[in-house]
C-alpha cells in the first residue's frame, strides 16, 4: 500500500476540516500539529470565538462564492442528520438601513444585503420581507434559513471524526514551515498543509504580510434570541457592527460586534461591550423581553482576530525549500461558511501533487 505522510499545521476550522476530508482516503497518514487545539481560548486562535453561522458575503462569480456554495450542503447535512456535531438550522434576518450605503460594513456586506444575492437559491426559504413588517429605522430586509454552529461542540466533533479515521494530533510550535517535514508518523513528510490562519503572517518560509487581523469583540449570553440577525451598520462608528446568533445545543447567544482591521488588541474594551449589548437589546427585544442590558445574563466577553488576507483566502500549492506545501489560510470572517469548499480544494491540490492518488 503506497501510503503518503501528510502534516497539517493548524487545528482551527481550516486545518480540522482539511484533515477530516483528507482522512477519508486511507492512502494518507496524517498528523495535525498545532500550537492551539480545540478546548483552548487564545487570541492567536480564531475558531473557538466564532458565532458561527452561514451568511455569505462573497461576491458573485468569485472563487469565494464557489467555496461558500460548496459548504452549504455539508453544513445542512450536519444540521439535518448529525445532531452530535452541534450545528442547527436557524432563521436569519438581514436588515438594511439606507443611511449605511457606502460605509465599510455595508460595502463588506454588499452581497449579503442584496435582495437578489447569489445564495438565494442555495439556502432554503430565501425571501424579501414586506416593508410594513420592518421595525423603525430599517429600510429593507431579507430572511432565510441558515445554520448556527456551536464551536465548543463542533471543533471537538471534527477532532473525533479525524481520530476515528486514524489521524494523529500533536502540539507543536513551528518557527519555519520546513520544521513540519519532521512530523511524520513514520518516514518523511510528503506534503505539508498550511492552515495557520493569522500565524501565516509570521511563519518562516511563508511570512505572508497581506494577512492581517480584523478584530472581533463579542458578548456570549444565556438569553435566547429566537433567530439570527445582522445589520448593515450601526450609529456608533465605521468599525462597529451588530449581529446576533443563538448557537446550537445550549451554546448561548453571541452578540457582536466590530470589524477593526489591523487591530491586534486582545483585551475586551468595556465601553464597546456596553455598546454591543445596547444595540443587541434594541434590535432584538426578545433577548430580554424588551428590558435593558442589565437583563442580559453574561457567560463571557471575548475577543477574536479574523485572519483577513488581501486578495482572499489562499488555497494554493507551493514548493518551499524542496518541500511541497498546500496552503489553506486567510478566510477572514468566513472560515466556517467556506470551510468545506476550501478544504476540498486543498485536498484536490494534495491529490494532484502526490498523484497517482487512487482511493484505497
Ligand atoms: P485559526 O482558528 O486561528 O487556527 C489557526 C491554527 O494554526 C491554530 O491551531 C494555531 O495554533 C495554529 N498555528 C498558527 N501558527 C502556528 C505555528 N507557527 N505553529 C503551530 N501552530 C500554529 N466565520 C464564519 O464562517 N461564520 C461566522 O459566523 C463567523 N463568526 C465569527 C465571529 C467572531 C467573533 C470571530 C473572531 C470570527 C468569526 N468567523 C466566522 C471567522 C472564523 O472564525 C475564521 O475565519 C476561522 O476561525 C479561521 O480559522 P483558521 O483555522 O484559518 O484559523
Amino acid at each position: 500500500m503506497d501510503k503518503r505522510n501528510v502534516c497539517v499545521i493548524g487545528a482551527g476550522v481550516a486545518g480540522l476540516t482539511t484533515a477530516y476530508l483528507l482522512s477519508q482516503n486511507r492512502r494518507y497518514r496524517i498528523v495535525v500539529a498545532a500550537k492551539h487545539m480545540p478546548g483552548d481560548y487564545d487570541i492567536e486562535y480564531a475558531s473557538p470565538w466564532a458565532g458561527a453561522n452561514y451568511m455569505p458575503v462573497s461576491l458573485r462569480g468569485t472563487r469565494e462564492e464557489q467555496w461558500d456554495r460548496d459548504t452549504w450542503a455539508p453544513l445542512a447535512d450536519l444540521a439535518q442528520n448529525h445532531p452530535d456535531a452541534g450545528v442547527h438550522f436557524q432563521e436569519c434576518e438581514i436588515h438594511s438601513r439606507a443611511k449605511d450605503i457606502g460605509s465599510a460594513t455595508a460595502d463588506w456586506f454588499a452581497e449579503l444585503l442584496s435582495p437578489n444575492p447569489w445564495f438565494k437559491d442555495v439556502v432554503p426559504n430565501f425571501r424579501v420581507l414586506p416593508k410594513e413588517s420592518l421595525p423603525p429605522g430599517i429600510d429593507s430586509a431579507t430572511a432565510f434559513t441558515s445554520v448556527c454552529i456551536n464551536t465548543a461542540i463542533y471543533l471537538p466533533w471534527l477532532v473525533s471524526q479525524c481520530l476515528k479515521n486514524g489521524v494523529i494530533f500533536k502540539r507543536a510550535v513551528f518557527k519555519h514551515i520546513r520544521e513540519a517535514a519532521q512530523f511524520a508518523p513514520s518516514g518523511k513528510v510528503d506534503i505539508v498543509i498550511n492552515c495557520t490562519g493569522l500565524g501565516a503572517s509570521v511563519l518562516g518560509g511563508v511570512e505572508d504580510t497581506t494577512v492581517v487581523p480584523a478584530r472581533a469583540q463579542i458578548v456570549l449570553v444565556r438569553n435566547d434570541a429566537g433567530k439570527m440577525m445582522d445589520f448593515s451598520g450601526t450609529d456608533d462608528g465605521e468599525g462597529e457592527a451588530c449581529y446576533i446568533m443563538t448557537r446550537a445545543a445550549g451554546g448561548g447567544t453571541i452578540l457582536g460586534g466590530c470589524y477593526q482591521k489591523g487591530n491586534w488588541e486582545s483585551q475586551v474594551d468595556p465601553n464597546l461591550a456596553v455598546r454591543i449589548m445596547k444595540r443587541a437589546v434594541a434590535s432584538c427585544p426578545t433577548l430580554t423581553g424588551g428590558k435593558g442590558i442589565e437583563h442580559l445574563d453574561i457567560i463571557r466577553h471575548g475577543v477574536g482576530l479574523r485572519p483577513v488576507r488581501e486578495g482572499g483566502t489562499r488555497v494554493e500549492k507551493e514548493r518551499i525549500e524542496g518541500l511541497w506545501v498546500v496552503h489553506n489560510y486567510g478566510a477572514g470572517g468566513a472560515g466556517y461558511q467556506s470551510s468545506y469548499g476550501c478544504a476540498s480544494n486543498a485536498v484536490q491540490l494534495v491529490e494532484e501533487t502526490l498523484a497517482p492518488a487512487s482511493k484505497i
